[in-house]
């Protein structure tokens, strides 16, 4: 479906990034990584989807801090250089810290700032002009159930997942015209690294199992008693920047097992 498209997805060494960048490359798009740790694992998990699809797909990696506007130019850059590029934005990498408004570690909210919604904003504008020179362009940007409705301990993320609701539709406005879509998807509970950090809190605050943590934690939201997959929703995102998703802009889709139903 992409062949010859170049994604990018930021935060895909882990998690809902990696099944998305991994989901781009067995539908022929050259894929590139972006985020922390160790990633040999994440790209051979990539380049295997990516040799399985048999498009010839091609799979880089840039290890950009989102929360560092000059790092994330380079890493733009790289793109352009090595693949003409980034036709797919992914704008996935995010952080999460829990706290009450006034024992919020101020360097924690300026992270949470920084990663989840001003990185997108950098993203966006530095390969805007170079979709809208192409007349194609897709930006998917991963938000959360708490781009619409809040929890408490949440202030950073909230608001920035409320902030990057808001730009999307900013930019799906801006580009209404063209052939660049942009959207927001907006997950529940799914059982990711950042999720497990705050089950294994949950579990040691209330004095429970991790099993027990972890069925408290989603039967206090997710009605569906069920964690949403990476799987899931790496196949939404691929709905959303195909052909059928042209007409998709601006939405915040919430794929949530009924959290924002209540
Ligand atoms: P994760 O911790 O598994 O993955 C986060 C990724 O972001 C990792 O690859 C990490 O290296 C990268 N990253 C973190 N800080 C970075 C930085 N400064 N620069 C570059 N990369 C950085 O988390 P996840 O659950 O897969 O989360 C992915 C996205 O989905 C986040 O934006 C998160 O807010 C969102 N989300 C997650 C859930 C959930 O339940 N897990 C729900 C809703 C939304």
């Amino acid at each position: 479906m992409f062949q010859g498209k170049t994604a990018l997805v930021t935060g895909s060494t882990s998690g809902i990034g990696l099944a998305i960048a991994e989901a781009l490359a067995a539908q022929g798009a050259n894929v590139i990584l972006n985020g922390f740790g160790d990633s040999s694992g994440p790209r051979a998990a990539v380049e295997a989807a990516a040799a399985a699809a048999g498009f010839g797909g091609r799979v880089g990696f840039h290890d950009a801090d989102m929360s560092v506007a000059s790092r994330i130019e380079q890493l733009v850059e790289y793109a352009n250089a090595e693949f003409d590029g980034i036709d797919i934005l992914v704008n996935n990498a995010g952080i999460q810290h829990v706290a009450n408004v006034e024992d919020f570690p101020v360097e924690k909210w300026d992270a949470i700032l920084a990663i989840n919604l001003t990185s997108a904003f950098h993203t966006t504008r530095l390969t805007l002009p170079r979709m809208k020179e192409k007349n194609f362009g897709r930006i998917v940007n991963v938000a959360s159930v708490h781009g619409l409705v809040a929890s408490v301990g949440k202030a950073a993320y909230v608001a920035a997942k409320h902030g990057l609701v808001g730009f999307t539709k900013v930019t799906a406005l801006e580009t209404a015209r063209t052939n660049v879509t942009c959207n927001a998807i907006c997950p529940g509970w799914v059982l990711t690294p950042l999720v497990q950090k705050q089950i294994d809190d949950r579990a040691a605050r209330d004095g429970m199992t991790v099993e027990a943590a972890k069925i408290a934690l989603l039967s206090e939201k997710q009605p569906s008693a069920e964690f949403v997959t990476p799987a899931q929703l790496a196949a939404l995102v691929i709905f959303l920047c195909s052909e059928v998703g042209s007409q998709i802009r601006g939405v915040a889709w919430n794929m949530d097992g009924g959290w924002t139903a209540q």
